[in-house]
């Protein structure tokens, strides 16, 4: 194992500062990611700030308007049997519980989880695979590989996997926010901005820079949250990433969808919007299968799938309808 130092960060502001200056540095909260990547020397710190210390970073609040704050040190399990998360959103919680196993949850933090970095297993490969967001430069190793698991939408030459988080997935279906603590200070930024396509430059997995703390995470108050769904397609039934996964929320009048929010794991580099679909559905009857099997193939016409995961394309249209049936039987 490499050697590192350890250290506690007493305050906010000290975290952001060492942070900024100190490019060796990283922060650990749970540990469950960032002990791997070590482990697999995908990165190799020299010093690691141990932020679970920070004050009022790691409660659940449920706000007077229907909405959530959820620190960025709320631990999964925390998060996911909160009761008003679980009756706000269950989508959210269904998220969680789907995600790693019962051990890994209780220390995983929410900050950590939307922090995770891919497992397109080249990446996590010590024997120096060709891998450019590991090592810019040096190639893809799956885009011409194995690549069952991999991106169907906004994929580029440079990369073409998927990010891993459930939880992200039902935060950029409720378009959730990111707070964020830097050098400059606070700031917000939108969900579905957080995370990036690979583009050039896939080492880069999200928006933050030196300095950036996630500080919390906020849903604001949906209609369509109670109504909401998470589900999950996987090699096996449980301790697994997804192959696909849906978050779907759906507002209902007479038995026609008036709202509806929907979002993909496993076919990109970020969590997925299916807006066309989102569109086509408005005014569509839920109990009208053919029709919401139409609309909801309006947000794959763009669909780019690999040599070994064309299948995505069926089994995410299918799961997208099943999502939408239950969220639309929670209505
Ligand atoms: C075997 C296994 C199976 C798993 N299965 C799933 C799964 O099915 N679905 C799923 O979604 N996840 C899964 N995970 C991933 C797991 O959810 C993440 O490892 C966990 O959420 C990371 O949180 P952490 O607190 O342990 O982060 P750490 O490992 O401590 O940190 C991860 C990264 O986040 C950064 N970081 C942490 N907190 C902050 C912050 N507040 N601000 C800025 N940066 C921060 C760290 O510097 C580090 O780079 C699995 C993990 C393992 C090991
Ligand atoms: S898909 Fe991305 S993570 Fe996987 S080998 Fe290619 S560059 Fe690396």
């Amino acid at each position: 194992m490499h050697p590192f130092t350890l250290s506690m960060a007493a305050d906010q502001t000290q975290a952001v500062e060492a942070h900024a200056r100190d490019t060796h540095l990283t922060f650990i909260a749970g540990g469950t990611d960032l002990l791997g990547l070590m482990k697999d020397r995908v990165t190799l710190p020299e010093r690691l700030l141990d932020i679970n210390g920070l004050p009022d970073m790691a409660k659940v609040k449920a706000l007077p308007d229907g909405g959530l704050r959820i620190g960025a040190l709320a631990r999964m399990s925390d998060v996911a049997a909160n009761t008003a998360v679980r009756e706000r959103f269950p989508a959210i919680a269904e998220g969680l519980l789907f995600a790693a196993s019962g051990q890994l949850r209780n220390m995983a933090t929410m900050g950590g989880n939307l922090m995770q970095r891919t497992r397109c297993a080249y990446f996590r490969d010590e024997d120096n695979t060709s891998c450019n967001k590991r090592q810019p430069g040096s190639g893809c190793a799956a885009r011409h590989g194995l690549n069952r698991n991999h991106a169907i939408f906004g994929w580029s030459d440079a990369c073409v996997t998927t990010h891993p988080s459930d939880v992200a997935v039902a935060l950029a279906a409720m378009d959730a926010a990111v707070v964020v603590r830097g050098p400059a200070g606070e700031r917000t930024i939108p969900f579905t901005g957080f995370h990036r396509l690979p583009g050039s430059t896939p080492a880069q997995d999200n928006v933050l820079g030196r300095g950036d703390l996630i500080v919390a995470i906020e849903v604001p108050a949906r209609v369509e949250g109670r109504a909401s769904h998470y589900l999950k397609v996987r090699d096996r039934q449980s301790y697994e990433f997804a192959l696909v996964s849906v978050a779907a929320a759906v507002a209902i009048e007479d038995g026609r969808l008036t709202s509806v929010r929907l979002a993909m794991g496993g076919v990109a580099h970020k969590p997925w919007r299916l807006y066309a679909a989102e569109e086509a559905l408005r005014g569509t009857a839920l109990d009208d299968t053919d029709a919401l099997r139409s609309a909801i193939s309006a947000s794959f016409t763009d669909a780019r799938p690999l040599a070994h995961n064309a299948f995505k394309l069926e089994l995410s249209q299918r799961a997208v309808l099943r999502a939408l049936q239950t969220a639309g039987a929670r209505a």
